[in-house]
């Protein structure tokens, strides 16, 4: 089990989380609390081009076949989904 990197004072290249979901419950906890701003997706405006899904720098965004699940749990509500959709699907709320 690999131990926070801000506990520790030296690290090698190893160390470094390869990706935003490195090892989920160490590194990521639940900051929904935080989110003033909620992404929804209209799924009728939809077209499950996945650009959200790319973009979202959290990784909180999973494609079920063509349509993008939020998880709320770890969207911080930064918005970048609504800007990148090319369908004006998101609306923040
Ligand atoms: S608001 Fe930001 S964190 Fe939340 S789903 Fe969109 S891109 Fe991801
Ligand atoms: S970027 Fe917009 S159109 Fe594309 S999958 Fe996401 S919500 Fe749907």
């Amino acid at each position: 089990m690999k131990p926070y990197l801000r506990e520790k004072k030296s690290f090698a290249f190893e160390d470094i989380p390869e990706d935003t979901c490195f090892e989920a419950g160490y590194l990521v906890t639940v900051n929904s609390g935080w989110r003033s701003r909620t992404p929804q997706i209209d799924n009728e405006k939809c077209i499950g081009c996945g650009q959200c899904y790319l973009y979202c720098p959290d990784g909180v965004i999973a494609m079920d076949g063509k349509t993008p699940v939020i998880d709320y749990d770890f969207c911080k509500g930064c918005g970048i989904c609504a800007k990148i959709c090319p369908k004006s699907a998101i609306e923040l709320r």
